[in-house]
This record gives structure tokens, sequence and C-alpha cells, in this order.
């Protein structure tokens, strides 16, 4: 049986190239981290509860990405740069295939973002994943929640809903052909962290969330924060191949409420929409402008003639927990 010792240093401590931003990595008591001058501090943290947020037995790499994928969607929503994270692990076992699974596909995403594990905890107790991560963005130029203004575009990135469609997969709520399936269900297992396209939204968006539990709830906190109300275009909504050959009602519904897409739901000046195609592009990430923000309060979400929509999209969603 491994120590905690033995475990941290085999699967945790890496002979990486040292980031300019760790001056002290794991093995102190602190990790001293040096943000460049002028920037502040971002800090996020999100954990992960075995049978709540990921079924028992999921694919240890897949668990690995999601993680710090959904950390690093955070450090994106605030348009802040990725400087490192902790990781704070209860394992009720030392399953080597699974830390090795683990920390491969942990380390994968943070090499891909230049993210390094600079420091963590290690006990045991039920499966629980925790991550804290530390990004940086220039003083006062944050995507905050709360600058969303009257007249603002309200845009979305990426394909919102296929998370949900690949969890109605996995719990057998419908049936995809094999190439749907298989597209919905890594959506789901693998969410893209969009830090290019909030680093390039910088100076641009006036307001940005990450959608983690519904672009509808999720664009709900921004109006909450700003003050405001939004109308939503339900046939403006950018859906996937897969989520488009469902039904009509459970497209929007997914699109609308359901979880775990890790999309930057975001708002800008009308006259800011070339230079967000622009972001858009130098990003490589598709973006959807799908509604307004308005004065009055509340979220409507109207179809193509203006008729409101959502008590019928509301009232659909049976899966919802
Ligand atoms: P302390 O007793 O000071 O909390 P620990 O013995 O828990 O220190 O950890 C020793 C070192 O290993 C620390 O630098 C800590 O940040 C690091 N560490 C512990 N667990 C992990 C982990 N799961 N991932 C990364 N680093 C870890
Ligand atoms: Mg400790």
């Amino acid at each position: 049986m491994l120590s905690e010792f033995e475990l941290i240093s085999r699967y945790f401590i890496r002979q990486a190239p040292a980031a300019p931003s760790v001056a002290l990595g794991i093995g102190d008591d602190c990790a001293l981290l040096v943000p460049a001058p002028g920037m502040q501090l971002a800090v996020s943290s999100d954990m992960l509860v075995e049978g709540r947020h990921f079924f028992p037995g999921t694919d240890p790499v897949l668990l690995g990405h999601k993680c710090l994928a959904t950390n690093l969607s955070d450090l994106a929503a605030m348009g802040a740069s990725p400087l490192g994270f902790t990781l704070a692990l209860a394992l009720p076992a030392v399953d080597e295939t699974w830390l090795a699974g683990f920390s491969h596909g942990l380390f994968s995403l943070a090499d891909q973002f230049h993210c390094p594990l600079v420091g963590g905890d290690t006990t045991r107790g039920p499966l629980t994943i925790s991550i804290t991560i530390m990004g940086q963005v220039p003083a006062g130029s944050a995507l905050r929640r709360d600058g969303a203004q009257p007249g603002d575009d309200i845009w979305v990135s990426g394909t919102p809903g296929d998370a949900r469609l690949g969890l109605a997969s996995y719990r057998d709520e419908l049936v995809l052909p094999d190439a749907f399936r298989h597209y919905a269900r890594n959506r789901m297992d693998a969410p893209t962290p969009r830090i290019a396209l909030g680093l390039a939204l910088r100076g641009i968006a006036r307001s940005a969330i990450d959608i983690s539990d519904g672009l509808a709830g999720d664009l709900g906190h921004i109006l909450t924060a700003s003050g405001t109300g939004a109308t939503l275009q339900a046939t403006m909504l950018p859906r996937s191949p897969a989520l488009a050959a469902q039904a009509d009602t459970l497209q929007y519904n997914f699109a609308l409420s359901g979880g775990d897409d890790y999309e930057l739901c975001f708002t800008a000046a009308p006259d800011q929409q070339e230079a967000i195609l622009a972001a858009a592009l130098a990003s490589q990430t598709q973006v959807t402008r799908i509604g307004t923000i308005d004065a009055t309060t509340g979220l409507r979400i109207v179809d193509a003639q203006g008729n409101l929509l959502a008590p019928a999209l509301s009232s659909f969603d049976h899966f919802k927990s």
C-alpha cells in the first residue's frame, strides 16, 4: 500500500518545466505564485462528489479532465488566464489504476492550458475531488456578471444542450444513433473550457458567465446582478446536429435548461458585433447572438413571431432535478 507521500509523488508531482508564474510548487507548506504586475488574482473552487456530480465508476481519465475543465471554465468566464491550481482529493482507497487514469486526464488538460498543479491535500474518504484554480486578469477588466446594460446583445458560445443530451443518453431517456450518442456523451464528459474566447472578449463583452446549470438559469444570474431583464429568441439558439435531430420542445428545453455545457454566455453593446466575431475567429470558437438585454426585469423567451414560449418550456423538463 502506498503511503500518502508516495502517492503524491508518484501521481501528482511531475518534472514539468517550471512555469514563470510559479516561484515555488508542490512540497512546501504553501506554493508561491507570481501574478504579473498590474494583474488581479482570480480565484475559484469547484467540488465534485461521487454519486452527486458524477456516476460511480466514471472513467477516471474523463473525471481528471472534467474536474479541471469546470474550474478553467470559471476563469474563462472572468476573462482570466490560468496561473495554477491546487487539488484536494478524498479517496476511499488507494487504487493505482484509478490514480494513473485520473492523473493522466488531469495533466493532459493542465498542460494544454499551461495551468500547473501547485499543491493540494490528500485524505481518505468518499471519493471527492476539489480544485481551487487561480488565474490573472488586468485590474478592472474582469468579465463580471453585473455589467450587462439594456440594449446589449446576448451571445452564447458553442451549442448548449449537448451535455444534457449526453446525460439523457446515459440515463436511457432517449436512444441516439451511434455518432450522435458518442458526440453528446463526450460533450458531457469532456467539456471544452473557453479560455481563449474569454481572453479575446476582454474589453469587448460587458458581462459574462459560464453555463454550468443551464443557459436560462445562468443568464438569470447576469440579469439579477446587473438589475436588468432579457428577451431570448428560441429560434436563434444554436443547436448541434445531434440536438437538432430531436423534437422541437426537447431541443429548446435542453438548450435552455440543460446543465454541464461550460459554454460562455456574455453580453456586449450592439456596436461590438464585429469585434465579437473577430474574437470568435481568433479563439476558433463558435458564437451566436441569441437575444437582447432589456430594462424590464425578468427573462422572456419568444418564438420568431415574438410570442412568449417560456411557460410551455419550463413545464416540459420532467428530468430536471
Ligand atoms: P501539509 O501537512 O502542510 O498540509 P501535506 O503533507 O498535506 O502538507 O502535503 C505535502 C505537500 O504535498 C504540500 O506541498 C501539498 O501542497 C502537496 N500535496 C498534497 N496532496 C496533494 C495533491 N493531491 N495534489 C498536489 N499536491 C498535493
Ligand atoms: Mg495537508
